[in-house]
């Protein structure tokens, strides 16, 4: 099968065959389909859309596009979370050391930073030390023996994944939802996950702008897993601005350890305890959603959700001395606080606007090669947050910049990112709505 062929079917709206998909994934990881081919491909794929039964077999191509984890030799029942993508989204950091902490293996193969979206890979790598490019036995002995462990897509684990990844987060082919659908799902399926549950946002911060679109993409990644013997829960979140106030890999390190230690501010807190009081049920840890948050809050308060992250830091290399003190991580040289230029309420935080700055400050990829600067980025003040009031000259956030023409380059973008009325502002719920397969939805 000529991949041209494969390209020009879909650009011009047909419905691709298992074979074919499975020819053009095959094609591209074995490096006999150049990246240009496959963009194209990305990009009619984006265009033209898949249909269910497409965007099934893309994912099992993906998945099976190297080795697959059976984790039952090391633990029964592992459970895994994944997030749509979003803005300021650290919640892997801080889900993973709770559940875990209740004796619940979580085994998760994360992603990278992906257009304005930061990556939960490029977070853990800016504590100095960390390695995310672990091999099976390695994935598997840590599993056993800490019981959370964090990997990225390698040669052997979902390669057609790891390749596709990167080249849509620089050609422009990201918001699809058979390509997201696909990416999140064949990961989770190389993985080895029993249970999944899928932390999928709604917003402008998000891929899926509205909540029906949201709601459309976990249905989809719900029914994909349920046919692959999966448990699958979604939660559907909100992203209409960012989770929590750090935005930027060093400085979201720094927000989850301080949410691991009981102190991490509201939003991101009560998410994290939604997404693991999920994963929680899902391995039958607590009879009611009631008593699996009150399971999850009691671990970010008692230390044990801080005791099993310093663990698995410690089992993936990373720098100990960097997370008890985060100062000692990877600090921007510039840091300057932006005032609000009046009072009023806010009535704007765009979250795609801020992750874009961070990705022009250097924390993102412009091009595939590209290395990215773990130090910069933006915290918001505890007050920038849809609905709250501010006060003019009082800082709405802090930029953590490496040079001045950096700052220079964003402050304008960073200026209309925030916006202030006189209006009483509306303040969001975060969680929309939860998505039990087994409850038939
Ligand atoms: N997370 C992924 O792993 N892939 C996507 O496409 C989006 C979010």
């Amino acid at each position: 099968m000529r991949a041209v062929d494969i390209i020009s079917r879909k650009r011009d709206g047909l419905e691709l065959s298992r074979a074919e998909i499975e020819s053009f994934i095959a094609g591209y990881v074995a490096g006999d389909i150049p990246d240009y081919q496959a963009a194209a491909w990305l990009m009619a794929v984006l265009l033209r859309g898949m249909t269910p039964e497409e965007t099934a077999y893309l994912t099992e191509a993906m998945a099976y596009s190297g080795e697959t984890l059976d984790l039952h030799d090391v633990a029964p029942f592992v459970v895994d979370k994944h997030s749509s993508g979003g803005v300021g989204d650290k919640t892997t950091l801080v889900v993973g050391p709770i559940v875990s902490s209740f004796g619940v293996p979580v085994g998760k193969m994360s992603g990278r930073g992906l257009s304005f979206s930061g990556g939960t890979l490029d977070k853990l790598e800016a504590i100095p030390g960390f390695r995310t490019d672990l091999s099976i036995d390695a994935f598997k002995r840590q599993l056993q023996e800490i019981g959370l462990v964090v990997a990225g897509q390698t040669q052997v684990l979902a390669p057609a994944d790891g390749k596709l990844y990167a080249l849509r987060d620089v050609t422009g082919t990201v918001p699809s939802r058979p390509l997201i659908a696909s990416s999140i799902m064949s990961k989770k399926i190389a993985a080895g996950a029993d249970g999944i549950v899928l932390d999928v946002k709604a917003g402008h911060g998000a891929f899926m702008e509205t909540e029906e679109a949201a709601v459309e993409l976990a249905e989809l990644m719900v029914a994909i897993g349920t046919r692959l013997g999966r448990k699958m829960t979604a939660l559907i979140g909100d992203m209409s601005q960012p989770l929590g106030l750090a935005i930027g890999n060093s400085l979201e390190v720094v927000e989850a350890v301080q949410t691991l230690q009981g102190a991490g501010p509201e939003d991101f807190s009560q998410h994290s305890v939604d997404v693991a009081a999920e994963m929680l049920l899902m391995a039958d840890r607590a009879a009611t959603p009631g008593l699996a948050r009150a399971m999850a809050e009691r671990s970010l308060h008692d230390g044990s959700a801080w005791a099993k992250f310093r663990e698995f830091v410690a089992a993936q290399g990373g720098d100990l001395a960097a997370v008890d003190d985060p100062s000692l991580l990877p600090a921007a040289p510039i840091v300057m606080e932006l005032p609000a230029p009046r009072s009023g309420n806010i009535s704007l935080v765009d979250p795609r606007e801020l992750g874009f700055a961070v990705v022009e400050l250097g924390g993102g990829r412009e091009r595939k090669e590209d290395d990215i600067d773990p130090a910069v980025g933006i915290v918001l003040a505890d007050d920038t947050k849809l609905g709250r009031a501010v006060e003019a000259g009082k800082p709405l956030m802090s930029v953590h910049a490496r040079d001045a023409e950096s700052l220079d380059r964003v402050a304008p973008r960073l200026a209309a990112a925030v916006q202030i009325s006189e209006e009483p502002g509306e303040p969001r719920s975060h969680t929309h709505r939860v998505i039990r397969a087994a409850e038939g939805a």
